[in-house]
């Protein structure tokens, strides 16, 4: 992300068929998987960290309700915010469910989130998976050891343009602080959460991640990246399953690098 800064602001040439790798949120196959293929390779990545769930070692909250609402064996789910009932053994209608979910979640934090993660938990009947499936501090370190770069994913994954600004800088400066206390390192690079709900971002939390020094910010907006983007709203594109379509995305990511 430092050379994708570079290319960005000051329009210097990156490596012919150059990709950023990015990983969001901090999942312990990012450490068991990935890593080994990427250090095999050569291939530098930046990974950004939800803090509270390297903190907790618990799911993220949206993955904890895509758990609980389909291994539950209750027929059905009630939205708290809406009233509206969801048939679950109805597998469209289950992930209308975990939408309508995560737009609740979007606009939750810390403690509130918490509660109403084990709320739904609570009501179809489901114990919170307790597999470790997120990276432990030690990886995360690790993973800077071996070269690569950490970057933030805020303190418990909100939509930050559905948060109050309070909150919002709460968690943009609360993750970048306590990485680098985690890492003994500067974080510079951000990457928006986007568990549901648009836009992911606003005028003020474009304001909040200038203002706490991050000198990047991924979006999960699909798009190439230009000479001249603006450095704290860069797109990203998916990573795809299909040659054809990996092969339009390495020609086509960083457009304008051979001018
Ligand atoms: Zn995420």
């Amino acid at each position: 992300m430092d050379q994708v800064l570079q290319f960005v602001i000051e329009g210097r040439p990156l490596p012919r068929r150059a990709v950023a790798v990015t990983f969001d949120d901090g999942f312990a196959d990012n450490y068991e998987c990935a890593l080994p293929i990427l250090m095999h390779y050569g291939v530098p990545a930046t990974f950004y960290i939800m803090v509270s769930a390297v903190e907790s070692g618990d799911l993220p909250w949206y993955c904890r309700l895509n758990f609980a609402l389909r291994t539950t064996s209750r027929p059905e789910w009630i939205d708290p915010a809406q009233h509206q009932t969801y048939k679950l053994s109805n597998g469209q209608e289950r992930e209308v469910a975990f939408h309508r979910g995560c737009e609740i979640g979007a606009r939750k934090v810390g403690c509130s989130q918490q509660e109403f993660v084990r709320s739904v938990e609570d009501s179809l009947d489901v114990e919170p998976c307790t597999s470790h499936l997120m990276m432990t501090w030690e990886q995360v370190r690790g993973i800077k050891k071996a070269g690569h770069t950490i970057g933030a994913h805020t303190l418990s994954h909100p939509n930050l343009a559905h948060i109050s600004c309070e909150e919002a800088h709460a968690e943009i400066e609360g993750c970048k602080q306590k990485l680098e206390k985690a890492i003994g390192d500067t974080v510079d690079h951000f990457s928006y959460p986007h568990p549901a709900l648009n836009p992911q971002w606003s005028p003020d939390t474009f304001q909040i991640t200038r203002k706490v020094g991050f000198k990047s910010a991924v979006l999960t907006k699909c798009g190439p990246i230009r000479r001249g983007d603006e450095p704290l709203r860069l797109k990203r594109i998916y990573a795809a399953n299909d040659l054809h379509q990996w092969t339009w995305n390495l020609d086509c990511t960083f457009v304008g690098r051979y001018i």
